[in-house]
């Protein structure tokens, strides 16, 4: 499903032009408008999910991790990169289409 008023499926199903990183059938990967790394990409899945609890298909969820994968080898994250999933609100969520980040380029503050 796609939802009208949102603005990750209007992104990832072409209706605002976006230079994709990477894309399959299922899952796009573009840049972050405000970069918090020198390489700030997000991965999103095609279908509209609005977070990761509503994602049941494990094909649908390893194909977004194969997807973090292949974006820090395209993107030259040969240091390393983190990984990231905002949920709800404690979780700091502002767009809800589900959307994985992949931060690299610099050394990333510790999380502990
Ligand atoms: P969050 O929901 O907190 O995980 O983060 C949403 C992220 O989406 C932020 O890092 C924004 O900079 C980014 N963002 C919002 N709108 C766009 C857009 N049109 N294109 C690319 N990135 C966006
Ligand atoms: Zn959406």
């Amino acid at each position: 499903m796609i939802k009208e008023d949102c603005i990750f499926c209007k992104i990832a199903n072409g209706e605002i032009p976006c230079k994709f990183v990477y894309e399959t059938d299922d899952v796009v990967a573009f840049d972050d408008l405000n970069p918090q790394a020198p390489i700030h990409t997000l991965i999103v899945p095609k279908q509209h999910f609005e977070t990761i609890e509503d994602v049941n298909d494990p094909e649908l969820l390893a194909k977004l991790m194969l997807a973090v994968k292949e974006v820090a080898k395209i993107k030259g994250a040969k240091n390393g990169f983190r990984t990231v999933i905002n949920t709800k609100e404690d979780g700091g969520q502002e767009v809800f289409h589900l959307h994985i980040h992949v931060l690299a380029g610099r050394k990333l503050k510790s999380l502990g």
